[in-house]
């Protein structure tokens, strides 16, 4: 274990994942992780190692098959596996926030058909609120459900679907106007639906479609998509909690627990850039010493472990906050806003440690700094996370006069 990160109470069951998962991140995801990224390629191997050790159920109730984990033990060890390759712990975090809000909002018969097969990682989740033409406002949702006897008939175009081919099961997030009148608030008017699909591309069933992988900058091996619905039928019985409405309200407790993660994820690829960062300074010599001995890289390296430490304090706090039942999104928002910020300085000054050489695609650096701007985007941008801070901040500091 290393000298930053540590935290505090951690059970011996706690310390025992951690530990495994460490292990796993070093041996069979750091050595192959740039090699695979550069090449685009789907981490097969890996997720397939995570299916082993039990990581799709990790917080999946113990009577589905899951290991009924909280959601500190969860983002700890998103966290060593970010430190090892970001794009594996997306693979693992959209699978979450389906099954996450399966337990919280599903059906005793979505429970049950779904819960004991998403732990042992058969089937995968993705989630899908974002289109073309809207990702921070999400109210402005323009897909459609319209009911016909015992289906809705779905219509529109999803964007940015992260595990969007990979996937089998997809909670889709559309407006249904169906017994809400009109004039009701846009995001009392939206459902979840349960969306499920071949794995793959082209038409993964009748009226639905994903067009292939979007070409990102970084991020890759993991597969994002769009997902275009054109007459898709979905049974009644697939209607997120068997009620239309809810839709928004249940993305929206999705997305808060995966904004811890996303802090999370933050906090591992930070750790990884300080390590690289420290290590390559020793290694360097200019004017006669180890770079790391001019005064200016020590202050570098006292800043990244000090961001390091404070964005690690405060997702366990933010996930400490939910496991005990309390609402968090004050301390979600302020994890992963101050995490995804720092994650990007850390990694920038790991870079600039690393001169010239931090721009060679042999250098792992280089890898990091093209990944750790998706998280000041994704799960909510840093402004969408400070206008959260601030509505909540005056809901608590409420003028008395
Ligand atoms: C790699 C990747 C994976 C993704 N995966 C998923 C996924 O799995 N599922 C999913 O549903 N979505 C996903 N997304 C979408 C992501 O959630 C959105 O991109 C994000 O919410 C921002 O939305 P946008 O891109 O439409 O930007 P916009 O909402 O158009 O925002 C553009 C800019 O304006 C700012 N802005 C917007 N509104 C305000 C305001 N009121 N005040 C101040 N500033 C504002 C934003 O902060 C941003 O800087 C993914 C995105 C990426 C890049």
């Amino acid at each position: 274990m290393s000298r930053l990160a540590q935290t505090a109470g951690l059970t011996d069951i706690q310390q025992e994942i951690l530990s495994t998962v460490r292990g796993f991140v070093d041996k069979e995801i750091i050595p192959v992780a740039t090699e695979l990224e550069h090449r685009d390629e789907y981490p097969q191997r890996i997720v397939d190692g995570l299916k082993e050790l039990g990581l799709f159920g990790l917080m999946i109730p113990e009577e589905y098959g899951g290991l009924g984990e909280s959601l500190l033990t969860y983002a700890l060890c998103v966290e060593e596996i970010a430190r090892g390759w970001m794009s594996v712990s997306g693979i693992i975090n959209t699978h979450f926030i389906v099954a996450y809000m399966l337990k919280q909002h599903g059906t005793q018969e979505q429970k049950d058909h779904f819960l004991p097969r998403m732990a042992a990682g058969d089937i995968r989740g993705a989630f899908s609120m974002s289109e073309p033409a809207l990702g921070s406002d999400v109210s402005a949702i323009t897909s459609k459900a319209v009911k016909d006897g015992e289906e809705y008939v779905l219509n529109g175009q999803k964007m940015w679907l992260t595990n969007g081919g990979t996937s089998s099961l997809v909670a889709v997030l559309v407006r249904s106007d169906e017994g809400h009148p009109e004039g009701t608030a846009p995001h009392k008017s939206m459902t979840t639906f349960l969306v499920e699909k071949e794995p793959g591309f082209g038409e993964v069933r009748p009226g639905l479609t994903i067009p292939g992988k979007i070409d990102k900058m970084g991020y890759k091996g993991v597969d994002t998509t769009e997902l275009i619905m054109d007459g898709l039928r979905i049974p009644a019985d697939r209607v997120l909690g068997g009620v239309t409405g809810r839709g928004f309200y249940q993305m929206m407790d999705g997305v808060e627990v995966g904004r811890v993660n996303v802090a999370a994820r933050g906090c591992g690829v930070a750790q990884r850039a300080f390590e690289l960062g420290v290590q390559y300074a020793q290694q360097r010599h200019t004017f006669g010493k180890p770079i790391a001995q001019h005064q200016a890289i020590q202050f570098k390296l006292a800043e990244m472990a000090t961001k390091v430490e404070a964005a690690h304090a405060m997702m366990v706090n933010a996930a400490r906050k939910k496991d005990s039942g309390e609402r968090n999104d004050l301390e979600a928002g302020m994890a992963k806003y101050l995490a995804s910020e720092y994650c990007k300085e850390v990694v920038e000054d790991a870079f600039r440690i690393h001169g010239g050489y931090g721009f060679s695609k042999e250098y792992e650096i280089e890898r990091l700094y093209r990944e750790a701007p998706m998280l000041l985007i994704g799960e909510g941008t840093a402004e969408i996370q400070k206008m959260i801070i601030g509505r909540r901040l005056l809901e608590e500091y409420r003028f008395q006069g």
